[in-house]
C-alpha cells in the first residue's frame, strides 16, 4: 500500500497546524477575515503569521474562498456558526479578556444545557457591577431560528435596536448575527443590468451566471422599508 499526497508541494504551509488554526478563527469571525483583506501585511503580522509573497497569495485566495457563497435567503446563511461564548460562571474579568483578544463587542452565555440565558456587551461590561457574567448580563434575550428569512433578522435588529442576535435551533445556540454581518450583505450584493440576477461577491463579478452578459454587474439596488408595526414597533412577518 502507497500513500500518494494531494497537496501540491508548494502549498505545504497551507496544511501547518498554525496556519489551519488561522483559517478556522477566519471562518468564525467574519470581522477578523475582513480585516486581513483589507490590510494584510499589518494584520498578519498583528496576528503572527509571517509569509513570503507567493504564500501570501495563496492564503488571501483561501481567506477569500471563506466568504465565497450563493445569495444567503435565512439567518443560518449569514450567521457566524459556532460563535464564541461565555458562561455565567465566566469572571467579569476573562469576559473582557475575551471580547477585547477577538475584537467583537457581545457574546452570547450559554447554561449546561447549550441554551442561552444572556448575552454580554461591552456595555453591560462597562455598566454594571459583578464579579461573574450571571451579575453583568443582560437576561432578555431576543433570538431567532436558523430559518429566519434575512428581512425578518434585519427588521429585528432595527426595530429592537440590537447590535446582534444569537441564532437557534431547536432553542440551541447555533450561531450569532451582527449588524456588521447584515452590513457586509449589503456591501457583497450586485445586480446584473441585463437580467436583474442578484449575486453575493466581494468585487462585481466579470460574468453573469445566469445570462452570460459581461462586466454588467453594478450595486445592488437599495433595501426595502424596514416593516415593523406602527403601535408597538416589533418586526411584522413578511
Ligand atoms: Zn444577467
Amino acid at each position: 500500500m502507497s500513500v500518494v499526497s494531494t497537496s501540491e508541494p508548494d502549498e505545504g504551509f497551507l496544511a501547518s497546524e498554525h496556519i489551519t488554526g488561522l483559517l478556522e478563527r477566519l471562518r468564525r469571525e467574519p470581522t477578523l477575515r475582513a480585516w486581513v483583506l483589507t490590510a494584510p501585511t499589518g494584520a498578519l503580522a498583528t496576528l503572527g503569521v509571517v509569509l513570503d509573497d507567493n504564500e501570501l497569495v495563496q492564503l488571501l485566495e483561501k481567506i477569500e474562498e471563506l466568504d465565497e457563497r450563493a445569495l444567503p435567503v435565512t439567518a443560518a446563511d449569514i450567521m457566524t456558526p459556532d460563535p464564541l461564548t461565555l458562561t455565567p460562571e465566566t469572571s467579569v474579568h476573562e469576559a473582557a479578556q475575551i471580547l477585547s483578544d477577538h475584537r467583537i463587542s457581545g457574546a452570547p452565555v450559554v447554561g449546561d444545557d447549550g441554551c442561552i440565558v444572556g448575552i454580554v456587551s461591552e456595555y453591560d461590561l462597562i455598566a454594571r457591577t459583578g464579579s461573574t457574567v450571571r451579575d453583568v448580563m443582560t437576561r432578555d434575550v431576543v433570538t431567532v431560528p436558523d430559518n429566519a428569512t434575512l428581512d425578518r433578522v434585519r427588521a429585528i435588529l432595527v426595530t429592537q435596536r440590537l447590535k446582534r442576535v444569537p441564532v437557534t435551533a431547536e432553542s440551541r445556540l447555533v450561531g450569532l448575527i451582527s449588524r456588521a454581518d447584515m452590513v457586509r450583505e449589503l456591501a457583497y450584493r450586485w445586480q446584473c443590468k441585463r437580467c436583474g440576477n442578484l449575486v453575493r461577491a466581494r468585487r462585481p463579478p466579470n460574468g453573469c451566471p445566469r445570462c452570460g452578459a459581461s462586466n454588467m454587474f453594478e450595486e445592488a439596488p437599495p433595501l426595502p422599508a424596514v416593516a415593523a408595526c406602527p403601535t408597538c414597533g416589533k418586526p411584522l412577518d413578511r
